[in-house]
């Protein structure tokens, strides 16, 4: 027998880059967008299916690894770029005046996605349940 109700399942792929819940995919990790006046903000639980975002007390700081790593391979990035753009090998202040704007505008972006790489895909013992997806039937 089929069922007809069965949630859709999202993609971990497309939940990771709307920063969804890891376990439902359907509700918002964040407050408001990535790019704004405001600080980013996250809410304390899921708003779709309430689970707690910060694992453990300080369980973010975890995430200033992750957005280190980040840091590190937008930076590499970032030089090998400006060295096949300029060929520049000369001019460290080159190297520095394109590597720290694409810092500094990436930043809100690291801040995000190292929260949401890490409960995605280095938290052990947090996985999608498709049922938590389903609409609420109160
Ligand atoms: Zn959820």
């Amino acid at each position: 027998m089929k069922t007809i109700n069965q949630p859709k399942e999202i993609s971990q792929l497309s939940a990771v880059i709307s920063s969804k819940c890891p376990r439902c995919r359907k509700g918002d990790m964040f407050v408001n967008s990535m790019y704004g006046f405001k600080a980013q903000k996250m809410h304390t639980n899921c708003p779709h299916c309430g689970l707690k975002f910060e694992r453990e007390l300080g369980y973010f700081y975890v995430a200033m690894f992750v957005s280190y790593a980040l840091n590190v391979a937008q930076m590499i990035v970032a030089g090998i770029l400006t060295y096949v753009i300029t060929g520049n090998t000369e001019s460290p202040w080159l190297y520095m005046a394109t590597i720290f704007p694409i810092v500094l505008i990436l930043a809100p972006f690291n801040f995000r996605y190292s929260r949401v790489l890490l409960l995605h895909y280095m938290t052990p013992g947090l996985n999608y349940v498709p049922a938590m997806g389903a609409e609420h039937k109160e």
